[in-house]
């Protein structure tokens, strides 16, 4: 058995609101799971000194397009996943990989879409690229689907699901609704774009009326992604799906996602609330876009930060029924070590976010094992880091 212990952990934030926010203690993992938060040991095979910095969750980006590998054809770049590592994200959700370049958007079929899914998941889905769990094999829903192709992506380990380019013309017949509780009887989750055309151009534009109709799991970008749909009608559709879960991207419109917000804090429904990039994509590629968004969100949009990191980690995990995103017993080793910059008035990682102040990040660790050490490549260092002996 191989044991970590982090030490001098100035603050540490679960990931779970109903935790409170723990000062001065110390974790200890043991084989990748936290194993004792307040640990009293001294020894370890391997002990982080955390330098009196915070500790918090990894981020989980709840909306991404991984393509092939690391590269992204949406900005024609390398070595995006790497780089979201160095900005905190040690998990992401797939939701479609469609970028592939001459993929024929208006003239998709279940053979190619199951087959894009099975290929997804397979290759990028399957041996985390910079060490980063990287949750893809999503599936394009498209007319024509059966009982069948569910069965055969459910073998295949298919979990995700979307509605982006289906073709609502034909909403009447029930076909989309079908597929919703084919997905749930296996366990899948449904997102769905909302709003106006992504860049794609391709994507059916999705209001209140629309996306009540198919009641998704996941309202995808419900602030933009990046064209929303009206205020009022974002309003009604957070109303008229209790359960469904309410997801803000860096793509955002910033006016829609003040209206979002406040409709969430007013009605006491923030655990709905999680994060994503939407990238890489139109928007970019953008390694710091989670810590972005929980800033945004907690120094802007009135959220209190550890809301706004619960909705870009413990949130996104429960609802796509993925281990971790919350800092506690028996949870994987996913964590970040990171504290203000020189220069920030910030003395905490919450106190960074409530300033809207980027922290900065001096080790990233997935499932125990550290992938980022010494300071990230892509934030400033924290004015201590954490050291490892
Ligand atoms: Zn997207």
């Amino acid at each position: 058995m191989s044991t970590t212990l982090i030490t001098n952990i100035g603050l540490l934030v679960s990931g779970d609101p109903a935790v409170p926010p723990v000062r001065d203690t110390a974790v200890l993992i043991e084989d990748g799971v936290i194993t004792e938060i307040g640990a009293q040991a001294e020894a370890a095979d391997i002990v982080i000194d955390a330098a009196g910095q915070s500790v918090m969750p990894g981020l989980i980006d709840g909306h991404v397009h991984p393509t092939v590998g690391e590269w992204t054809p949406a900005q024609n770049s390398t070595g995006w996943v790497r780089n979201y590592l160095h900005g905190g994200t040690t998990s992401m959700v797939s939701a479609g990989e469609l970028h592939i370049p001459g993929l024929p958007f208006e003239d998709l079929t279940p053979r190619l879409v199951t087959g894009l899914a099975t290929l997804a998941k397979r290759t990028i889905g399957s041996y985390r690229p910079s060490g980063v769990k990287v949750h893809a094999g999503t599936l394009l829903l498209v007319r024509g689907l059966t009982d069948a192709h569910f069965d055969t992506l459910a073998d295949d380990g298919i979990s995700q699901l979307k509605f982006i380019f289906y073709d609502w013309s034909h909403l009447e017949d029930g076909e989309a609704q079908q597929y919703v509780t084919w997905a749930h009887e296996r366990r899948m989750t449904v997102k769905m774009h909302s709003g106006g055309v992504s860049r794609s151009g391709s994507s059916r534009v999705a209001g209140h009326e629309l996306v009540t109709a198919v009641s998704p799991d996941v309202i995808a970008h419900i602030s933009g992604g990046p064209i929303p749909m009206p205020d009022d009608e974002i309003v009604r559709t957070i109303q008229d799906l209790p359960e469904a879960t309410v997801e803000v991207c860096s793509s955002m419109n910033y006016r829609a996602t003040q209206v979002t917000v406040d409709e969430l804090v007013r009605t006491n429904q923030l655990h709905r609330l999680t994060l994503g990039t939407d990238t890489p994509g139109g928007t970019g590629v953008i390694p710091r876009g989670m810590l972005r968004n929980i800033g945004y969100l907690a120094s802007v949009c009135g959220l209190s930060p550890e809301l706004a990191i619960a909705a870009g980690t413990g949130n996104v995990a429960r609802r796509h029924g993925l281990p971790g995103g919350v800092l506690t017993v028996g949870q994987p080793a996913d964590l970040l070590i990171l504290g203000p910059i020189t220069g920030s008035r910030a003395t905490d990682v919450l106190e960074c976010f409530q300033l809207g102040d980027l922290p900065g990040i001096s080790l990233v660790m997935v499932d125990g094992e550290i992938l980022v050490s010494g300071r990230s490549e892509q934030t400033p260092p924290p004015t201590v880091g954490a050291t490892v002996h």
